[in-house]
């Protein structure tokens, strides 16, 4: 597991208590790999004192809060499994759906299991309208229809070998998984409401993930300076 961390001081312990408890059903062996991205508030204190009693977790702090996008480039270079699931640390994806997930893979049929939103729960309307219009620009400049995804999904270690190779400084990772390939199915789910604190996105955050989403999976802007010029 790869789980980023941005001050969930108040959920965390419950985020990770309720993902051990699933795999230790589901999986024979496992880790959770556990990326504080420069957390100002105690989470880095919850997540260690908690990786003492729980040998297969490993805690890896950034220097200072780098974003969504590279807590997860950094879970990704450091996971070991055969198979990597990423997952938010604030319950809003829901902890119950990895053993589903953990089945999937292991028919054998598939190598990206995405879980994907079948609701947005509890989302005010203008962020609802506001992801809306994110995927319609994006599919209408690359061709990639990613609504409903999520970054809740189980990668094959083949899928993350790829993602390795890519060395992208700015990462937009649910476009890069569905840039790449491979053979993908999804899983239903219904996005919990946060377990405690608020989003950590910044509205400037946001603007800034569009613009990497954009320019990185579309050459619109260039062909049309090329067609003007
Ligand atoms: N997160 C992070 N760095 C950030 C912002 C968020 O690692 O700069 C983590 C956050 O702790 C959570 C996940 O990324 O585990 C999703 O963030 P959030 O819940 O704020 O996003 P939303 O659910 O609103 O899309
Ligand atoms: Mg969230």
């Amino acid at each position: 597991m790869v789980i980023p961390v941005y001050c969930e001081e108040k959920g965390i312990e419950l985020t990770l208590r309720e993902v051990e408890k699933h795999l230790r059903m589901a999986a024979s062996s496992w880790e959770i790999v556990v990326v504080d991205d420069g957390s100002s508030d105690g989470s880095w204190n919850r997540i260690t004192s908690h990786a003492q009693q729980v040998p297969q977790l490993r805690a890896l702090r950034l220097s200072r809060n780098f974003g969504k996008e590279a807590a997860v480039s950094a879970g990704l270079e450091a996971a070991q499994g055969q198979a990597v699931i990423l997952m938010d640390g604030d319950m809003q994806h829901p902890p119950a759906l990895l053993p589903t997930l953990i089945e999937t893979w292991r028919t054998g049929e598939f190598d990206i299991v995405e879980a994907v939103k079948s609701s947005r729960g509890d989302e005010s309307r203008l962020s609802a309208l506001r992801a809306k219009l994110f995927y319609t620009i994006l599919r209408t400049f690359s061709g990639h229809d990613l609504s409903g995804a999520s970054d809740y999904k189980l990668l094959d270690q083949r899928v993350i070998a790829a993602y390795r190779t890519m060395q992208e400084r700015n990462v937009f990772f649910r476009g890069m998984v569905s840039w790449m390939g491979f053979r993908t199915t999804r899983v239903p789910f219904h996005v919990e409401p946060r377990v405690a604190g608020d989003s950590g996105w910044s509205v400037f955050g946001l603007i800034r993930l569009a613009v990497v989403a954009v320019t990185s999976f579309s050459t619109a802007p260039c062909t049309s300076s090329r067609s003007s010029a």
